[in-house]
């Protein structure tokens, strides 16, 4: 439960999202870049399971590695696109025996080609529930929950969003990680709405430094986060990609700096399995840098 007490001791807890890269070079790349990621000192380091369960054995391999290499505290994803209650638990289990200590519970998204969440025969329908195996199984590990300052696109509106939340609050979890978002307002306004209803475990905002206006946009219809104009219009003017980059390193210290300000528990950095914007952010906050050792 090493992630859930790092909450009560450090503030802003930081931690790091991270992605199975599709090749071996990719892989081998990953690493240098969380090699320099490690110099700020994160708490722990995430990495997402693929959609449709696609990258099941590569999380938990990428993640161990992480673990490994950098003497991290990791967490694994986990879907519940395409498994049984017994798939489930037989990751869970592996999990546990590679020495993962928290877990994102997700419900996940259904696969491109289907419009809508198909609960696989044997499985689950929402996300609590894996809280709730979580839970009564598996009490060793830290439960990170998924929570939408916008709403979730499916929720017809926000309370609704915050009902179904708080059972997942109230089946175990230990900590909200927030969908990326731009407008602080929104985050404030979600928490706001969140600690009314009574819930009182951190919520983690998620950010991602955009590096070009194309990946916002990219990024935006993935996950229905809205997309701010005003950085878009300042991305698109800009000629290069290193203007652009600039740009989002500069709207996201911005943004990070006003989170602090307000208190928040933590920061959860969507790095897109990059390293260089989230350092010059860090940088810029001025977040202590070590010296790290090597990437293998
Ligand atoms: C931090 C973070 C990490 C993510 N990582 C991944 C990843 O690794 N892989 C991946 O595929 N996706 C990932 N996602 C995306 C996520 O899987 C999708 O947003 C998905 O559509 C919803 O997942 P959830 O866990 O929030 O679902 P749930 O909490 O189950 O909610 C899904 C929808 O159902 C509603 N709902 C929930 N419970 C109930 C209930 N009991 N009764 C009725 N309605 C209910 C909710 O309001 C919501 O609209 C991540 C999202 C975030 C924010």
């Amino acid at each position: 439960m090493k992630i859930a007490a790092s909450f009560q001791s450090l503030k802003p807890v930081l931690s790091y999202e991270l992605f199975p890269p599709k090749t071996e070079t990719a892989l081998q790349g990953l690493y240098e870049h969380v090699l320099q990621l490690m110099a700020f000192k994160p708490s722990f380091i995430t990495c997402t399971y693929g959609a449709g369960g696609s990258t099941r054995n590569k999380t938990l391999e990428v993640i161990t590695e992480v673990r490994r290499r950098f003497d991290v505290t990791v967490a694994s994803h986990l879907t519940l696109v395409g498994s049984t209650i017994d798939d489930l638990r037989q990751y869970l289990t592996e999990a546990k025996e590679a020495g993962i200590d928290g877990i994102v519970a997700l419900r996940g998204d259904p696969p491109k080609d289907s419009p809508q969440f198909r609960m696989t025969p044997g499985g689950f329908q929402f996300a609590n529930q894996l809280v709730e195996l979580l839970s009564r199984e598996f009490p060793e590990f830290s439960v990170l929950v998924a929570g939408y300052p916008e709403t979730h696109r499916e929720a017809p509106n926000l309370e609704v969003d915050l009902d179904n939340l708080k059972r997942k609050v109230d089946a175990g979890s230990d900590v909200i990680v927030t969908q990326l978002f731009f407008d602080n307002q929104d985050f404030f306004r979600f928490r706001d709405r969140c600690w009314a209803r009574g819930i009182t475990i951190p919520i983690v905002p998620g950010i991602l430094p955009a590096q070009s206006a194309e990946q916002l946009n990219r990024l935006g219809q993935l996950c229905g986060a809205k997309m701010p104009a005003d950085l878009l219009k300042r991305l698109s003017l800009q000629p290069d990609s290193e203007g652009q980059a600039a740009i989002g390193v500069d709207f996201a210290t911005q943004q990070v700096r006003e989170l602090i300000d307000a208190d928040v528990p933590g920061i959860h950095f969507y790095v897109l399995n990059q390293s260089r914007a989230t350092k010059q952010v860090l940088t810029n906050l001025g977040f202590e840098q070590h010296v790290v050792g090597s990437a293998t």
